[in-house]
């Protein structure tokens, strides 16, 4: 049995620092103008696959960091120095652990490398599930991919949307529906390699934060991708759907559900990105409290002020500590029996918004404007409850599953 710690190792808080020096040297400095911009910036993505960090080797080490904190520790550092670019530096990896869930070696070997590129002409990817008629209910996507047998392709139709990367991804992640009868069992996930007729970028976002990262509708029309792009392969998917279909005739079983085991193991990275955003936040607004004086003294010697600043800290790391729990259990593979993953999600994301928006009333009229990025970590930070499964949903999950009801 191994002595229970809260001491990161050597080698951790190695990685650690180095990713903070990256956020703080390369990330921050940029982040003002990327957000004004609202472009993808190419030349902090270059930068960080120079170093290494845009890369699948440094993912997949993180990954398989035994204590699980490698993935939250790496999120919230690069998140800290801005949540824009950081997602343009990880959004790949969505895509990325979608062929690795669910592609065959040959999959990841073929599309993996093609996704990040390399450092002299880096790459992005996408990973395209939502719907303008299916965000939270996944189940009612429409996407259709059809197999056309005499020439083992398949055919995809539909319109997606919020694709992070959309339209400007090298490759393409898709999830369509196989089978309608079937609901989200119905689906399969398909590559689109790069340059393939038929798909297109539709309409590009613009939005109220992270405005450094590309959101854009992409519109599949017709396109054909050889049968070799269906992940897992069509054996696996065949023998996937009879099972589904025979528990759909015996009607009323109750299943594990897969998807949300996967949704309880990621979505701790997510709960970490917020308390990067959070405490980038309450760090400048320490600081401008320390320094910032009125009525003849800093303004953190009031207690309105400091106690703001106490809750702030309490919350960063209370989250901190549902996230690290969550990524614990999902390495070590410990049922999600309160729905930990979504807990920790929740509550991380719930408490960035809070933090941000204390940190921009600590920092008055400074505060709201673009000259202090508190203003910019506030609009940040309203992504973290919306994205992969809003408060909302987070709070369905958490609730149906301590009442022991399906969740579709
Ligand atoms: C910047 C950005 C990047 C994104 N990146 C990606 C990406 O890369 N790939 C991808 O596939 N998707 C992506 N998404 C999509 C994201 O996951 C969806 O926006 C999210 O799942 C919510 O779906 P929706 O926007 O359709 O909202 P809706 O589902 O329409 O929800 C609207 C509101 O209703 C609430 N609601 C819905 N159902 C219930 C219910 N049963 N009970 C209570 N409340 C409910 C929601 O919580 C929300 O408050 C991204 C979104 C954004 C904004």
């Amino acid at each position: 049995m191994a002595e229970f710690t809260m001491e990161l190792s050597d080698e951790q808080k190695e990685v650690r620092d180095w990713l903070h020096g990256f956020a703080a040297d390369v990330i921050r400095p940029a982040a003002a103008e990327w957000d004004e911009r609202e472009e993808t910036p190419w030349p902090v993505i270059q930068e960080a696959a120079k170093v290494g960090i845009y890369s699948l080797d440094f993912y997949a080490q993180q990954y398989f960091d035994s204590t699980g904190l490698g993935i939250p520790m790496a999120m919230e550092e690069l998140f800290w120095g801005d949540a824009g670019i950081a997602l343009s530096i990880v959004g790949t990896g969505l895509a990325a652990v979608g062929v690795l869930a669910n592609g065959t070696e040959e999959q990841i070997g073929t599309w993996i490398p093609q996704m990040y590129g390399d450092a002299n002409d880096v790459k992005v990817a996408a990973f395209c599930s939502s719907e303008p008629d299916a965000g939270s209910d996944v189940a009612s996507m429409r996407t259709r991919a059809v197999y056309d047998e005499a020439k083992d392709e398949w055919v995809l139709n539909g319109t997606k949307t919020w694709a992070t990367n959309g339209g400007i991804a090298n490759v393409h992640v898709v999830v369509a529906v196989v089978d309608p009868e079937l609901g989200s069992k119905g689906h399969a996930s398909f590559i689109v390699p790069p340059a393939t007729p038929g798909l297109s970028q539709g309409q590009k976002f613009k939005k109220h934060g992270i405005r450094a990262s590309h959101t854009a509708e992409v519109v599949l029309d017709n396109v054909r991708v050889p049968g070799s792009c269906l992940l897992g392969g069509k054996e696996k998917l065949d023998a996937r759907l009879a099972r589904a279909r025979e528990k759909a005739r015996k009607g009323g079983e109750r299943v594990k559900n897969a998807a949300m085991a996967t949704f309880e193991a990621s979505r701790p990275a997510v709960g970490a990105m917020a308390v990067g955003t959070a405490r980038a936040a309450y760090e400048v607004a320490l600081e401008y409290a320390q320094t910032r004086e009125q009525f003849g003294r800093p303004i953190i010697d009031n207690q309105g002020i400091a106690f703001q600043l106490a809750d702030m800290r309490t919350s960063i790391d209370a989250a901190r500590l549902l996230v690290w729990r969550a990524s614990w259990m999902a390495i070590n593979g410990k049922p999600f029996t309160a729905a930990e993953g979504s807990m920790s999600k929740l509550f991380a994301s719930e408490t960035a918004k809070k933090v941000t928006a204390q940190a921009v009333q600590i920092l008055g009229g400074n505060g709201y404007t673009r000259e202090y990025p508190v203003e910019r970590m506030h609009r940040d930070s309203a992504i973290y409850t919306i994205f992969e499964g809003t408060s909302e949903i987070q709070r369905l999950v958490i609730a149906r599953t301590l009442a022991g009801m399906p969740i579709r």
